[in-house]
């Protein structure tokens, strides 16, 4: 005959199980609210951080990419009818990112998408056939219908940038940092080359929640900035790229013939 365990129920059991079951739930959740491009929540780990972001581990059309293999096409141009904005930087931590004022738009083939706002890794995140970049800035624009478009530009070490000589002074040190002036005007379209042409590819946020279909354009020409401020934003952000994600099949358009 077997006997079924009796356990001590203390007055407060039922209570100490309820708060277990709280902060269980609540302890991982919030934890998992921080994510870094090393160590145990480095991009490997993304993934398992957080519920809503395993599209990281899971997704089939994951950023970036190497550019590598493409299917070179006719395409629509990239129309960039961007207007000026004031100066609104804000240091994330893991990267400096500008704001913009609504209205400066992305068109392609008859699309429009908005720019919302322009930020930098460092190295680049996507790399040619193999070669990674010092710096990739991302131009990250949104339809009315909620559909993401990205530009990015891979820069080299070269000649001073003019557009960084004028933003770089007021880069926001600390983490969380903000810096807004109406009086500094930034214009998008002096951190783009002047020949866009570009490859296309279907894929992803590069930071968690990784969400897909996402429509990258990855300008085919270099920008320029000088070795010192190159290391300058990298002093500011440190490493800051995810590394390439699998291709799958996915086919990258060239906009050359
Ligand atoms: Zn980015």
């Amino acid at each position: 005959m077997t006997r079924r365990p009796t356990l001590p129920r203390p007055a407060c059991g039922a209570a100490l199980i309820f708060l277990f079951m709280i902060l269980g739930t609540a302890a991982p959740s919030l934890a998992a609210a921080e994510w870094s491009y090393s160590g145990t929540k480095g991009p490997d780990a993304w993934g398992r951080l957080h519920k809503d972001w395993a599209t990281c581990d899971k997704g089939q059309q994951q950023s970036a990419i190497d550019i590598a293999l493409t299917d070179p096409v006719r395409m629509h141009k990239l129309h960039l009818n961007y207007n000026v904005t004031g100066l609104d930087l804000v240091n994330m931590g893991h990267s400096i990112q500008q704001k913009y004022n609504a209205g400066s738009m992305l068109t392609i083939a008859g699309k429009s998408y908005m720019l919302l706002q322009f930020h930098i890794h460092t190295p680049s995140e996507h790399t040619v056939m193999g070669r990674q970049d010092p710096l990739e800035i991302h131009f990250v624009h949104k339809s009315e219908m909620g559909e993401l478009a990205v530009i990015a530009v891979l820069v080299q070490a070269g000649k001073t940038n003019t557009a960084a000589l004028e933003i770089w002074p007021h880069l926001p040190l600390e983490k969380g940092q903000k810096h807004r002036n109406e009086n500094i005007k930034i214009n998008a379209r002096d951190l783009i080359p002047h020949d866009q042409s570009f490859y296309r590819y279907m894929g992803s946020l590069t930071t968690p929640p990784c969400s897909e279909g996402v429509h990258w354009y990855a300008m085919k020409n270099r920008l320029e900035m000088s070795a010192a401020q190159i290391k300058e934003i990298r002093g500011l952000i440190g490493q800051s790229n995810r590394p390439v994600q699998a291709r799958n099949h996915r086919i990258i358009l060239d906009s050359e013939e």
